[in-house]
């Protein structure tokens, strides 16, 4: 039950962290930047990841899973991958502990010292491009379309529960090909896979683009992004698509026979989702009374709860209930039915709203009487009675409309917060009070992306795909520029 959560309006970093918490999403751990991911939060992920999957398999791919560990020496072959992620990785030095001879308890054996020092993945390129080399010589074996759910750990140093932890679970898509054509077809598609997903899944309006140089992966060519705007106007990094080019080819001499005979270097793709993913759903539709969940994720879409006085009451309640569950289900719905004796219907209703529940339905004495039920939609509070008659049919129309309001109200929240400038001013100002995208000119340099970033703390978001030719001049330096590119704070 909400105990007194922060208002978004009082605190929104502290109200997605109660939020988070109070709605059993998942929670702190001993281990510092590592969550757990409790049931009611792991459901939601399972039912992202199967979704996810079945995409990702439509689209010619299959899973396979690779180690944990990188030897430090694969990890360095691709110098601008190596610096990229040189500064948050975990490194395993030793594979033993003993006691020590003081007796003060245990201590790492410093004569298990391992030979070559292993990464703990921050991503897996490097050992799967290894790999790769044995599995690829001709053009026969191209293109290669594999995915792996795993975990990976970045030394994170400002950690968040969800959207930046220091282990989190993702998908790591990696993909090889015959020509440059159609490794940056596979990464546009899948950016466009990651947007339908967080689109029609989530209910959570992305904006698809590419990054600049400088918010680009290490050692990709082209870094494709899905971007989310958040209630409290900062923006998300939803997912990321990256062309490497020939760059882990090279780095690990993976080349293929063409028909002609010919040896040539791989194209390669790398594509991610993480768990991230469980911060962009409650930042986007959840409000001050709790979690609000899209009816196509929600582990429960419909709960009854039954109001009655004694176990008598009890029975004939639940005889209908059961009924209205059985055909809910029959229509495809998660319908749980919550009979449980020990708590109140009122802490019941607290329960499913903090929990986000589409719909809840409660069935008491009266209703019987008159066969009715009694019907509360999550994303609008409104309550509605149905007769008997109507009441499978409705809710079940009910669910798309639930998530067609979600999507909405999140597009419009987006519209309203997206703001076109034409001064460094007029930006600086938007960034500060209203938040949210701001269109601007630039330059195309990183200097002033970079004067930006430390003068407002906005970040170019992305260059977006469907961006218009306009000429203009570069908000700070005056240069010219021709198209506008999305400004935000963002996660
Ligand atoms: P990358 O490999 O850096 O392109 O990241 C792949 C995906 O993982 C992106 O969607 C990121 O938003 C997400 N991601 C990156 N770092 C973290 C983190 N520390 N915690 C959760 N998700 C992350």
């Amino acid at each position: 039950m909400a105990k007194n959560l922060t208002t978004r309006g009082e605190d929104y970093s502290k109200w997605y962290n109660e939020l988070v918490i109070q709605a059993d999403l998942a929670e702190n751990s001993g281990v510092r930047g590592c969550m757990v991911i409790k049931p009611y939060g792991y459901a939601i992920w399972e039912k992202m990841q199967a979704e996810l999957d079945r995409m990702f398999k439509e689209t010619g791919h299959q899973n396979a899973y690779f180690p944990i560990f990188i030897p430090k020496s694969y990890f360095s072959k691709e110098a601008s991958h190596v610096d990229g992620f040189a500064k948050e990785c975990a490194v395993v030095t030793h594979y033993r502990l003993k006691n020590a001879e003081d007796g003060s308890g245990i201590i790492v054996d410093p004569d298990a010292k391992l030979e070559e020092e292993l990464i703990v993945r921050p991503t897996s390129e490097t050992i799967i491009w290894d790999t790769y080399r044995k599995w690829i010589q001709s053009y026969r074996d191209l293109p290669l379309l594999i995915n792996q759910w795993a975990n990976v750990v970045r030394w994170e140093m400002r950690t968040r529960l969800f959207l930046r932890t220091t282990e989190f679970l993702w998908q790591e898509g990696h993909t090889a090909h015959a020509t440059k054509k159609e490794a940056i077809a596979e990464a546009e598609q899948m950016m466009n896979v990651y947007a339908e997903f967080v689109e029609n899944y989530m209910a959570v309006p992305v904006i698809k683009g590419t990054k600049t140089e400088s918010e680009r992966f290490a050692g990709a060519l082209e870094t494709y992004c899905i971007e989310a705007l958040m209630q409290d106007g900062k923006a998300l990094q939803a997912g990321t698509s990256h062309f490497l080019g020939q760059n882990f080819a090279k780095a690990f001499d993976v080349k293929y026979a063409t028909k002609e005979g010919k040896q040539e270097y791989v194209w390669a793709t790398s594509w991610g989702v993480s768990t991230r993913l469980m911060g962009a759903l409650v930042m986007t539709h959840s409000d001050d009374n709790g979690l609000v969940l899209p009816p196509k994720l929600a582990p429960d879409q419909v709960v009854i709860v039954p109001i009655y006085r004694g176990e008598e009451q009890l029975e004939e309640v639940s005889v209908v209930a059961r009924e209205l569950q059985k055909e809910l289900r029959a229509k495809g719905l998660r319908v749980k039915f919550d009979d449980r004796d020990t708590q109140k219907p009122g802490w019941k209703f607290n329960e499913y709203e903090l929990k986000g529940v589409p719909v809840r339905i409660a069935i008491g004495p009266k209703d019987l009487e008159k066969g009715t039920f009694e019907v509360a939609r999550r994303d609008t509070l409104q309550k509605e009675v149905m007769d008997k008659g109507v009441v499978v049919d409705k809710i079940v129309a009910l669910m798309d409309e639930i998530q067609d309001n979600l999507y909405n109200r999140a597009l419009n929240y987006r519209s309203e917060h997206t703001t076109e400038v034409s001064s460094y001013d007029e930006f600086k100002e938007i960034i500060d009070t209203k938040g949210g995208f701001v269109s601007a000119h630039w330059d195309g340099t990183t200097e002033t992306e970079e004067r930006i970033k430390n003068e407002t703390k906005a970040t170019i978001r992305c260059i977006p795909i469907d961006v218009k030719q306009e000429e203009g001049s570069c908000m700070v330096t005056g240069k010219p520029s021709s198209y506008r590119v999305l400004f935000a704070k963002a996660y």
